[in-house]
């Protein structure tokens, strides 16, 4: 039968064990987490580009508008123009100069309208190259964030298989009571510590689970190593 400091030094390495196999679990979380974190910025890129075809579509039919409004006044412009020669009085030959004036008025200024309009679109297309070359960059980068993200739960899981297999077998050969114990304080443990060494400094002895000096006949007891002991304050097992 083992001794007690061989046990202990068993407990020791499980804890090792365990340490690691708690690492890989929250790297196994947070990686899905990156990759979803990659794919969201793809969402949202598509969204400012819908956003953007919809402000461009919105000034497209706008400057239609405009433009047919033109041909309108232009029209009327043309039929005044015809009329010119026909009317009899000079009365009715100024009034219509006054309306085919007005009527150039607003014709010039719809021009000036639909002139800015077509640069607001010029821009805009070119806005819109930039977001699909961006749409395009991220692609490229996801598909490659995706493999190495992948690559590396592959890893995690394979190394967590091989842990999970040594922890089995490392297992097999501990005291099936103070295994209990260990398992029973590891779960009752945020950090999941159920063994740690004692460390001195100049005062005394310290539990390195909660950092508590332990006293001195239980400093003792783990030196004699006839029994399994448990810090006072935390109730992790001590070992020298
Ligand atoms: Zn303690």
């Amino acid at each position: 039968m083992a001794t007690l400091r061989e046990e202990l030094e068993k407990l020791l390495e499980l804890q090792e064990i365990d340490n690691n196999l708690r690492d890989i679990s929250v790297l196994l979380k947070e990686l899905p987490e990156q990759i979803r974190k990659v794919e969201n910025q793809d969402i949202s890129l598509q969204k400012e580009l819908e956003e953007f075809k919809k402000t461009f579509t919105h000034l497209k039919i706008e400057r239609r508008q405009k433009e047919t409004e033109l041909k309108a006044i232009e029209d009327q412009i043309k039929n005044f123009q015809t009329k010119l020669y026909e009317v009899k009085t000079n009365k009715e030959y100024q009034a219509l100069q006054v309306e085919i004036r007005n009527l150039k008025q607003k014709s010039s200024s719809l021009e000036d309208e639909i002139l800015v309009h077509m640069e607001k679109e010029e821009l805009l297309k070119e806005k819109e190259k930039d977001i699909l070359k961006r749409i395009e960059e991220h692609k490229k980068i996801k598909i490659e964030k995706q493999k190495e993200l992948e690559g590396k739960i592959n890893q995690l899981e394979q190394k967590r298989n091989d842990l999970l297999k040594k922890r089995e077998e490392h297992v097999s050969d501990i005291d099936k009571l103070i295994l209990e114990l260990y398992m029973r304080i590891k779960k009752s443990k945020k950090d999941g510590i159920a063994i740690c060494r004692v460390t001195k400094d100049s005062s005394g002895c310290i539990c390195s689970g909660c950092y508590v000096y332990i006293p001195g006949h239980l400093v003792e007891k783990v030196k004699r190593k006839t029994e399994a002991v448990q810090c006072e304050n935390c109730g992790r097992i001590l070992s020298e």
